[in-house]
């Protein structure tokens, strides 16, 4: 059964035979520009609120929900039909509130310090799972107005195009987020930045680089090897020529592996061709990777080779270690559950951590 979101104007009407015409309307519409539950729906009535309520029960079962950062970050565990498990990640910013939504429950591309990559792939998420998790964080950031989207979470977007091309369709247009504060990361899926190129909304593109040398980065990011740097440069230079967005490079600092001088020099001479910004984010720790992110002086250092180097370099605040819900921590792994709790049942055969 599709989710309230993955619904197509059709099926809803199929769904309210035998009701006025406007129903319809007013329930494809409250849907997702008020991201309202049917049993919401005042304008309905009871009955058909009822009605309505269970034949569109949500996509996504909450199995946990855990904050962090003295409340201004949020990670939901939800489990999804056939049992698949993905993570949400909201966070409060004092200028902007930031959802980061995941793509597929696991991931394909066995990035070796990515909690995601090591635990593989399981499915791609429908188009109505992507974007419900932005409508529940939408609910969650109330009265504050939910202003960015980043297609960060578990999976890598643009493996999965069509579906995520989807959401950002609904995003932009029913429920009202401007391109410009929807970003699409990847590790270098070239035919899917090609394809990026020819769309007529100007997302934000960030590429997760890490190396700028293709020994390296054929270790470190292994799609690398079917798309080398030189490929992904030019496939990058024409997302940015089509869509006259900056590009942004992520680069997670590992501790004696990509934070060198010459690492920041080979940096440079990717990034400023692009004049792309560049995202230093010091390594988060998972479970399968043992080497551990730069200290924050290298980080620094780092940073301010980049700027001598004529490139626009931030040094990225993490959010959410402590609940592992900070970049490449995301495993769907249930939570410990805390004493008494009735526990979350682990989906057997699941690493745990
Ligand atoms: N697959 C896409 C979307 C995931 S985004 C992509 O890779 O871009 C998640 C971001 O976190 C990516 O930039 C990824 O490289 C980064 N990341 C992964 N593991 C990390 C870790 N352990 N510490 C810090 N950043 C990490």
């Amino acid at each position: 059964m599709p989710g309230p979101y993955d619904l197509t104007r059709d099926e809803l009407a199929r769904l309210l035979e035998g009701e006025p015409a406007y129903r319809a309307r007013q329930v494809w519409d409250g849907l997702p520009a008020r991201v309202q539950r049917p049993a919401e729906m005042t304008e309905l009535p009871p009955p058909l609120r009822a009605s309505l309520e269970t034949a569109l029960p949500p996509a996504l079962r909450e199995v946990s929900r855990r904050s962090a950062d003295g409340g201004q970050t949020t990670k939901w565990l939800w489990a999804l039909e056939g049992g698949a498990r993905v993570e949400t990640v909201l966070m409060h910013y004092h200028d902007r509130v930031t959802v980061c939504v995941s793509t597929q429950a696991g991931c394909a591309m066995a990035c070796q310090f990515c909690a995601t990559g090591q635990a593989g792939f399981q499915r791609h998420l429908s188009e109505g799972e992507i974007v419900e998790q932005v409508a529940a964080a939408m609910r969650a950031a109330r009265p504050r107005r939910l202003s960015n989207v980043v297609f960060m979470g578990m999976g890598e977007p643009l493996a999965n195009y069509d579906r995520v091309w989807g959401a950002v369709v609904r995003l932009h247009g029913a429920m009202g987020l401007s391109a410009r504060h929807l970003t699409l990361s990847t590790v270098g899926m070239v035919p899917g930045i090609r394809r990026l190129a020819t769309e007529s909304l100007p997302v934000n593109l960030a590429v997760s680089l890490h190396a700028a040398n293709d020994a390296l980065r054929d270790e470190l990011v292994p799609v690398n090897r079917r798309y080398p740097l030189r490929e992904l440069a030019d496939a990058c230079a024409a997302y940015v020529a089509a869509s006259g967005r900056r590009l942004s490079i992520e680069w997670a600092l590992i501790d004696g592996v990509n934070d060198r001088g010459g690492d920041a020099a080979e940096l440079a001479v990717f990034a400023r061709p692009l004049a792309a910004h560049v995202n230093l984010i010091p390594l988060n720790p998972t479970p399968g990777y043992a080497v551990v992110g730069s200290p924050p002086a290298r980080v620094r250092r780092f940073r301010d080779q980049l700027t001598d180097l004529g490139v626009n370099a931030t040094i990225r605040v993490t959010r959410g270690v402590e609940i592992d819900a900070a970049c490449g921590q995301l495993a769907a792994s249930a939570p410990r559950p805390p004493a008494g709790a009735d526990g979350v049942r682990l989906v057997p055969g699941r690493r745990g951590r």
